[in-house]
């Protein structure tokens, strides 16, 4: 039911400005979801030439690489692929001069400064239409999810101290866009730092019956909390990989649905969960899935993520490849058009490989280390193909046993004899703005993802 933002104009209800833009892009994407692909590739090169025509004008980077005629819509993906591979690296020597003028319909433009977890700064600006549209995507998700707005939401995540009053913060709706334009049920959060235990006691102090986090802090709740709390319906996870080991341990031992959203903090959403467990790429993001020869992969086969933004003109991410791995969908049984993807593999840099060739994204369950040596957390660090560092905040130093029973854990996990050390971090190990853990990082990089 819609909120009038008058309270004494109830029916009609009268709707925000701003939201009533947010609500004609939701109206707008209900339907565009059911395209066939060959109508929305039609559809995006319009929106795509656009994106080039406006930065062949206006942009200090691409207007030298994108020709001296207007771009048209029936040349603008074969435009786009003549266009360099933008890395991270690239945006961040670049600087501002990655960044355009947009007009002022483009609505107020934000900076998002990012440090990220490799503590690497990278600033992208972004229009105020282009996060309305993100907005709607969002809300558009949780339809997929069958989430009412009516639920209680509550949220574990980063920010919540920066922005809130100490760890937590609680209000009677869900805030932002979705709160303008709906009526909804209470929602609370509570920042990601907060140590585990103090998390499962305010999840059983709230109990929101849909639960949002990030996959790493949910496995460390799925072995500290066997149960879940009463009125659990729905476990939503963003901003990392979520391990299948992870989706699975939800079900079975929470007896909650699950379901994850891809997303990048340059691009917003980029990616949602359908019922039958596949991703869906979001209509305004043209998205390629590239092999080690750059080509793109086939059905089954995965390669690098890299991914256009055709309705943010504030800033030029033209084939911006995001450092994740995917493995591309096939035609969804759900019957959205939208581009599908069948499993996001996660980080280049979160990639194990073994002195025998095996590669793999690796889940250690680091909960479980506390059970045979004082740590509070843990990460394991690749360091050379046989060798991993074991960096750990510890309540007290380990005695050697204890280093030895959780060194033979670890070997067991990998399945190979690596050669482990130790050391000891002072504070956390959770890094950079968006406060993300990652329990495995690798310093080597594999052969066939060398850039
Ligand atoms: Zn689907």
């Amino acid at each position: 039911m819609f909120k009038s933002s008058v309270p004494e104009l109830c029916w009609p209800a009268v709707i925000d400005p701003q939201a009533a833009t947010v609500f004609h892009f939701l109206h707008f994407l209900r339907r565009t979801q059911w395209l066939k692909p060959t109508v929305l590739q039609k559809a995006q090169s319009i929106q795509l030439a656009a994106r080039l025509e406006h930065a062949r004008q206006h942009s200090a980077v691409y207007s030298g690489l994108l020709g001296g005629s207007p771009i048209a819509p029936q040349r603008a993906f074969s435009v786009l692929a003549t266009l360099p591979i933008l890395r991270r690296s690239d945006l961040q020597s670049g600087g501002t001069r990655y960044f355009e003028n947009v007009p002022p319909e483009h609505g107020k433009v934000s900076a998002n400064s990012t440090s990220g977890s490799t503590g690497e700064p990278v600033t992208v600006r972004c229009s105020g239409i282009s996060y309305a549209l993100r907005a709607a995507h969002t809300m558009r998700g949780h339809a997929w999810h069958g989430v009412s707005f009516l639920s209680s939401l509550g949220a574990i995540r980063g920010g919540v101290a920066e922005h809130g009053q100490g760890q937590s913060m609680a209000l009677p709706h869900w805030g932002g866009y979705t709160a303008k334009l709906f009526e909804t049920g209470p929602s609370a959060a509570l920042d990601i730092t907060t140590p585990l235990d103090e998390q499962a006691l305010w999840l059983k102090q709230v109990q929101p019956a849909v639960f949002m986090t990030l996959p790493s802090n949910l496995d460390a709740l799925l072995d500290l909390m066997p149960a879940p709390w009463p009125g659990l319906a729905t476990v939503l996870t963003l901003s990392e990989a979520l391990h299948p080991d992870i989706r699975a341990r939800v079900k079975q031992q929470w007896g909650a649905r699950v379901f994850d959203k891809y997303s990048s903090e340059e691009l917003g959403p980029i990616a949602f969960e359908c019922a039958h467990g596949q991703y869906h790429v979001v209509e305004n993001l043209v998205t390629e899935v590239l092999n080690d020869n750059d080509e793109p992969c086939k059905v089954g086969e995965i390669g690098r993520v890299v991914v256009t933004d055709t309705y943010n003109f504030a800033t030029g991410l033209f084939r911006y490849e995001i450092r994740d791995h995917a493995m591309v969908g096939e035609a969804c049984a759900c019957g959205r058009g939208l581009m599908p993807l069948r499993r996001i593999m996660g980080r280049v840099r979160n990639i194990m490989t073994l002195p025998d060739g095996r590669r793999f994204w690796p889940l250690f369950g680091m909960r479980t280390y506390g059970e045979l040596a004082p740590i509070r957390q843990l990460q394991v660090v690749q360091t050379a193909l046989d060798s991993l560092t074991l960096r750990m905040v510890v309540h007290h130093a380990l005695t050697p046993e204890e280093e030895s029973a959780v060194a033979d854990r670890v070997r067991a996990s990998v399945g190979w004899p690596m050669r482990i050390s130790f050391e000891t971090v002072e504070g956390s190990l959770i890094t950079g703005n968006n406060r993300k853990f990652e329990e495995f990082k690798s310093l080597i990089v594999p052969p066939e993802v060398a850039v």
